[in-house]
C-alpha cells in the first residue's frame, strides 16, 4: 500500500530515489536547503523545512553529503528528533560514520523513532534505474516497516545487522571500490605509455577476467577525459577517512586503502575534488606526464 514519505536532501542520488518512490505511487513531501533542487521532483510536494517534511511522514529518508549534515537534519534545531515523523521510522541513506549512525538510533529511540542506517551502492544510474543496492542496519521490525519504500529505489534490499551494521557493510564496500578504481587507473596509464588503442582495450578486458563495475561504467570517462561528476571525489575522501577510522578501531591495518587514499588526496590538492571518481585517472597522467 503506497504511504508518505518525507524525503531529506535531493541531490545527485536523491533526485532520482525520490522519483522512483513516486513512480511506485508513494507521496513524497521533499525538503533541500537548495530549493531549486526541490523545483526539480516533478509531483512531489515541497516542504519548506524538516519539520514540514515529516509532518504527515510514515518514513522521512535522508540523502546527505556527510555525516555532520545527517546530525544537523536529525538532531539539531528544528531537526526530526524534535519534529518526528508519525510513523516513527526514519532510514538515513547517506554514507555516515557508523558509530554516529548507532548513537542516533540511541538518541532517536528515546522519542519513539526506529532510525535505520541504509547507504546505497550501485551509483546515480543504480539510483535512477532503481537498481541500488540498499544494505540496512537496525531492528527487524523497522526494516519489514521500511522495506516497500527500500524495494522502490533497490533491488537487492537486505537487512544486515543492527543499528550501525549497513554502515559498517558500506565502508566495505568502499574499500573495495577505490581499490578497484586504482587499478584501473593503473592498467590504463601503462597501456596509454604504451600506446596501444585504450578504448579498444577496455572492451577487451570486459571480456575477460579483470571485468568489473568500474572498468565498465567509469572506464570510458577515464579515456575521454569526461570528469564530470556522478561519484564526486570528495565524496570519496569523506568514506576513506570513515573507513580509516573503523580500521583504527578495530586495529585492521589496510595498506591497500591508505595507499589509494593518498592517490584521492593528490586528486583533491590538484582540485578535482569537485569532480567525478573517474578523475583520480588524471592524478596518473600528471604522474606519468601525459
Ligand atoms: P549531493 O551532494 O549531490 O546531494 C546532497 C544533497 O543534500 C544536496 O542537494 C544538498 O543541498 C542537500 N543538503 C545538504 N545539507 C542539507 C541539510 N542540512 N538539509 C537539507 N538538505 C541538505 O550528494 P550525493 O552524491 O547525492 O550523495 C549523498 C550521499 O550518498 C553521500 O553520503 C554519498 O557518499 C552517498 N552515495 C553517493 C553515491 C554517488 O554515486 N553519488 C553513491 C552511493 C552513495
Amino acid at each position: 500500500t503506497p504511504g508518505t514519505v518525507g524525503f531529506i536532501g535531493l541531490g545527485t542520488m536523491g533526485c532520482h530515489m525520490a522519483r522512483n518512490l513516486l513512480k511506485a505511487g508513494h507521496a513524497v513531501h521533499a525538503y533541500d536547503v537548495r530549493p531549486e533542487a526541490v523545483a526539480e521532483i516533478s509531483g512531489a510536494v515541497p516542504a519548506a523545512s524538516i519539520a514540514e517534511a515529516a509532518r504527515a511522514a510514515d518514513i522521512v529518508i535522508t540523502m546527505l553529503p556527510d555525516t555532520p549534515d545527517v546530525e544537523a537534519v536529525v538532531l539539531g534545531p528544528g531537526g526530526l528528533a524534535d519534529n518526528p515523523p508519525p510513523g516513527g521510522i526514519v532510514a538515513d541513506m547517506s554514507t555516515i560514520s557508523p558509530q554516529a549512525a548507532r548513537r542516533m538510533h540511541g538518541l532517536l529511540a528515546g522519542r519513539g523513532v526506529e532510525l535505520i542506517d541504509a547507504p546505497v551502492s550501485g551509483g546515480p544510474v543504480g539510483a535512477l534505474n532503481g537498481t541500488l543496492t540498499i544494505m540496512a542496519g537496525g531492528s527487524a521490525a523497522a526494516f519489514a516497516r521500511a522495506r516497500s519504500f527500500f524495494a522502490a529505489m533497490g533491488t537487492t534490499v537486505t537487512h544486515v545487522g543492527g543499528p550501525g551494521a549497513g554502515q559498517t557493510v558500506k565502508l566495505c564496500n568502499q574499500v573495495m571500490v577505490a581499490i578497484n578504481i586504482q587499478s584501473c587507473c593503473e592498467a590504463l596509464a601503462l597501456a596509454r605509455a604504451s600506446g596501444v588503442d585504450l578504448a579498444q582495450m577496455r572492451e577487451v578486458l570486459m571480456g575477460g577476467s579483470a571485468a568489473s563495475w568500474m572498468l565498465d561504467r567509469l572506464g570510458p570517462a577515464m579515456i575521454s577525459g569526461d570528469a564530470s561528476a556522478g561519484f564526486r571525489i570528495d565524496l570519496m575522501l569523506k568514506d576513506l577517512r570513515l573507513v580509516a577510522e573503523m580500521a583504527q578501531s578495530l586495529a585492521v591495518p589496510l595498506p591497500g586503502t591508505a595507499l589509494v587514499t593518498s592517490q584521492y588526496v593528490a586528486a583533491r590538492a590538484h582540485g578535482e575534488g569537485g569532480n567525478g571518481n573517474q578523475a583520480l585517472f588524471r592524478v596518473y597522467d600528471r604522474m606519468t606526464n601525459q
